[in-house]
């Protein structure tokens, strides 16, 4: 039989295939035989295509563009890639859900993930933030559990709406996120209609080792659109695919979204004296206070040619930080700091920086780091796999060094001041911030929600709304038809923020 003309099918390992339809066999009626080496390794490797999906983040999409800068931020950072006006640095962006698995629903009530791949010559930076500038804990040690509250419940597995509330309404805390979760910034129209941001404080320094604390905003250029509540469930019924959908559209008709940077800064010594700990992430910095300042404009201008590839491999993680950028004492972000990494080792592999969305594009990786499942590239050839080394070969830069930052204290399970201190800004949300209308849909949203949650979590979740405002908590109760003045009380008994855990049946 002559060959078409055209490019030649091959295996795995480049061997031509004769044929891809019909299976080797023991005459016309089988069985297989068991050298037919071409389907063998064809369903072997299809068995394989799945990888784990993130714990978190599982659905989301990306695509590529660029940063520029726009604002000279050079007194209070060294970063090569904002040392310029003008100058642009190549990015990759992947936005997703939260608690939703890869194949759940765009228009889901959860924060989304904003997270952006910075290709800079001095390596990458990753910034991974949400479309939220606070969350719901502060400590990593209640991570895994709120997350578990996020997601199905162990004996149904179903959502749980007392599992849900059971957690949030014992962690004070997280009313600040569960207001914000609760508009209608909770399900964003697209990802092109939302902020970003880095929501934890970091670190910048400059060329003279002087450090400052800042806050990152990507503020969107489309200008905020969400959905209201039953705008976002209708939603998931006709397009669970809304906005992964919007963005790939938006850029292959050249349409391209982009983001202003503005960045929040504080020095050392007014961090000492604020008024509430600027390291603790349920809190944002007031505008008033800490005015931002404008840096540069995120495009994203190009789709991914590959999803698994490009998206699906992308891995990020709070720790990449370049010269110039550091983290910060906020007891989230240093668990974050070692939790991405690792979950990326479990998913992606521990070479799984060498692929090539994480690899880096405007610098050289040069490390003696060898071996490992999947290592693609020459391995460091023959190399020294050591250091220090008699052979000229990559050698530490002490000059890229961050600044010391003094440090001290009781070795304990601290805490982070709690309290009435907690409320003050979702009560300053809710009354100062939001429009009527907001706040209609936030407290309908509550109660869409909170209905399928068991009495005494009720209760004792109105009295958190309570306590951030009397109005918010009072509307709260009547939409479930609690007993007003039941929740009144309860929000009075505890003034310390903690209202106590009624045991559920
Ligand atoms: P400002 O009036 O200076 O800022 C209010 C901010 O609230 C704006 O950044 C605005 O973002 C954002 N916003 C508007 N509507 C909503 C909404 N429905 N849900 C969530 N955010 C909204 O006040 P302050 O800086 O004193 O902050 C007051 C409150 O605003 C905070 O307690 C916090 O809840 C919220 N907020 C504050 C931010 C900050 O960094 N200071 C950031 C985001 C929210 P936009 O310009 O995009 O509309």
């Amino acid at each position: 039989m002559k060959k078409k003309k055209g490019k030649t099918l091959t295996t795995g390992f480049g061997m031509p295939v004769d044929n891809d339809l019909d299976s080797l066999t023991a005459g016309p009626h089988g069985p297989i035989l068991m050298q037919d080496m071409h389907l063998m390794e064809k369903l072997a490797h299809f068995d394989r295509e799945r990888i784990p999906e993130r714990v978190v983040h599982a659905k989301g999409a990306g695509a590529h563009g660029y940063f520029e800068v726009t604002g000279d931020v050079t007194k209070y950072t060294r970063a090569r890639f904002l040392s310029e006006v003008g100058k642009r640095t190549e990015v990759f962006a992947r936005f997703s859900t939260v608690g939703g698995e890869k194949g759940s629903a765009d228009s889901e009530r959860d924060p989304r993930g904003f997270a952006i791949k910075f290709y800079t010559e001095d390596g990458n930076y990753d910034m991974v933030g949400n479309n939220t500038p606070v969350f719901f804990i502060r400590d990593p040690l209640k991570f895994p559990d709120f997350i578990h509250t996020q997601k199905r419940h162990p004996g149904t597995n179903l959502k749980d709406a007392n599992m849900f509330w059971d957690f949030l309404s014992l962690t004070p805390e997280s009313i600040h996120q569960v207001t914000i979760l609760f508009s209608d910034r909770g399900t964003p129209r697209t990802f092109r209609h939302m902020n970003g941001y880095s929501s934890h404080t970091y670190m910048w320094y400059n060329a003279k080792g002087q450090y400052y604390w800042v806050k990152l905003h990507f503020k969107t250029e489309q200008g905020i659109e969400n959905f209201s509540g039953p705008e976002a469930d209708h939603m998931r019924g006709v397009d669970p695919d809304c906005a992964t959908r919007d963005l790939h559209e938006a850029i292959a008709r050249g349409d391209f979204p982009s983001w202003r940077l503005e960045v929040q800064i504080m020095t050392p010594e007014q961090a000492r004296e604020y008024r509430f700990d600027p390291f603790d992430i349920t809190k944002v910095w007031p505008h008033a206070d800490v005015p931002p300042i404008e840096v540069g404009r995120m495009v994203l201008n190009r789709n991914p040619d590959n999803y698994f590839a490009e998206v699906e491999q992308a891995a990020f993680s709070p720790g990449n930080f370049v010269p110039g950028v550091g983290p910060s004492p906020d007891k989230l972000l240093q668990g974050r700091l070692f939790s991405y990494h690792d979950t990326h080792r479990h998913r992606l592999g521990p070479n799984y920086h060498l692929l090539p969305v994480n690899a880096p594009k405007a610098s050289k990786m040069d490390s003696y780091q060898r071996d490992g499942a999947m290592r693609f590239d020459d391995n460091g050839g023959g190399g020294p796999n050591y250091w220090p080394n008699s052979y000229n070969a990559a050698a530490p830069d002490p000059t890229t060094a961050p600044p010391a930052v003094d440090v001290s204290g009781m070795a304990a399970r601290h805490q982070y001041a709690s309290g009435d201190i907690d409320f003050v800004q979702a009560g300053a949300l809710y009354r100062d911030v939001m429009t009527d209308t907001d706040r209609e849909h936030l407290i309908d949203n509550v109660v869409g929600h909170l209905k399928n949650a068991c009495e005494p979590l009720q209760l004792r979740q109105s009295a958190l709304f309570w306590k951030a405002d009397p109005e918010y908590g009072r509307r709260v109760a009547q939409g479930l038809g609690l007993n007003v003045k039941e929740v009144e009380d309860l929000a009075a008994m505890n003034q310390e923020g903690r209202v106590a855990a009624t045991p559920i049946q």
